[in-house]
């Protein structure tokens, strides 16, 4: 249920209406808007009392949502969410782009890659501290000795810097030298992490499930923003598919679909969603064209030495020509780069 406020409502009548849904033991969610505030509820189990909460001072109506997902849906919340990472505007007419190393792999590295994709017009770093693998025998990432590798890169470059956290101890670790908390496609249905990270006082960076719905997706956003951090970007990096010449398949249709149910800003991660270097520029102007926030895109000196994601990283200078033609494409879409 939302409670939409007058234009003209005072901070003490909204207030008022917050005290009556916590009265209830019911949580009030506060979300101003251009116009008028209006206040989420969310905990009720049966329907909301109506007729009462259009009665408080300063109510205009009380109108039902109907989707599944409530905080996240744009019936909540007209205007488009902006999320800021470390100061970076994501989700506005900016477009902003996320790169560096699958994994972090030592101080050297992650300063020569820092470095060149700053140069290149990287808004954010990105890499990995701990790693979910597939196989138990492969780079685990360096752990704190990473994020502190990472602190260092933001330190020289000024960018600020994303990384996975992979389990609830992980987000107290990231929270203090991180920006922006990545939770991975394996964990977007890990239900205790999603709630850590609503209490975090980070952004969080959600990918898709490798096989979730839209609607499982929003849920898992849901849940962080349910928590009170309503800090959140999505990210599609593909799902999995029949598809035998790519290791997902990038489900770029998935961007317009939650532009119209959620106010919240999505990314686009193309390393992931097609596993080869090649496919890499040509899906990130696909996704820029189709209303895209941002890309993430892995990015390595070396990709052929890489502990982990090299057939996918594409090297800087591959990412120097991408941004060019990123900064060509992004005015045709009001989009500025
Ligand atoms: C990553 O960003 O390196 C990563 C492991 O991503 P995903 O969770 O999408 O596989
Ligand atoms: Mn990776």
């Amino acid at each position: 249920m939302l409670v939409v406020m007058r234009q003209n409502a005072s901070p003490e009548e909204i207030q008022g209406v917050e005290a009556a849904i916590e009265a209830r033991g019911w949580k009030a969610h506060p979300i101003p808007g251009v116009q008028r505030t209006a206040i989420g509820i969310t905990g009720n189990r049966g329907a909301v009392e109506a007729p009462v909460f259009e009665s408080l001072p300063g109510v205009l109506e009380v109108i039902p949502v109907t989707h599944a997902y409530k905080l996240v849906s744009r019936e909540m919340k007209a205007e488009d969410s902006i999320v800021s990472i470390g100061g970076v505007p994501v989700g506005g007419p900016g477009l902003v782009i996320m790169a560096g190393p699958c994994a972090v792999e030592s101080l050297d590295q992650m300063l020569i890659v820092a470095r060149r994709v700053k140069e290149g017009g990287a808004h954010i770093l990105r890499g990995g501290a701990f790693k979910p693998r597939t196989s138990p025998y492969a780079f685990q990432g360096l752990g704190e000795q990473g994020l502190k590798i990472l602190a260092a890169a933001r330190e020289e470059t000024g960018l600020p810097v994303v990384t996975e956290a992979l389990d609830v101890e992980g987000v107290d670790l990231i929270e203090r030298y991180a920006d922006c908390i990545q939770i991975g496609a394996r964990n977007m249905q890990n239900f205790s992490l999603l709630r850590r990270a609503g209490k975090a006082k980070k952004p969080v960076l959600l990918k898709r499930g490798l096989a979730s719905t839209l609607e499982e997706f929003l849920m898992s956003a849901e849940y962080i923003v349910s928590e009170g951090n309503y800090d959140v970007v999505l990210c599609e990096r593909g799902i999995r598919s029949f598809s035998d010449f790519s290791r997902n398949t990038l489900d770029l249709a998935v961007v317009p679909a939650v532009k119209s149910v959620s106010h919240l800003p999505i990314v686009v991660d193309p390393s992931h969603g097609t596993g080869r270097r090649d496919k890499v520029a040509p899906l990130s102007r696909a996704a820029v064209a189709v209303g895209a926030d941002g890309l993430i895109i892995e990015v390595h000196h070396d990709p052929n030495t890489a502990l982990s994601d090299g057939p996918q990283s594409i090297t800087p200078d591959m990412f120097d020509h991408l941004v060019t033609d990123l900064r060509q494409i992004a005015p045709v879409l009001g989009r500025q780069l």
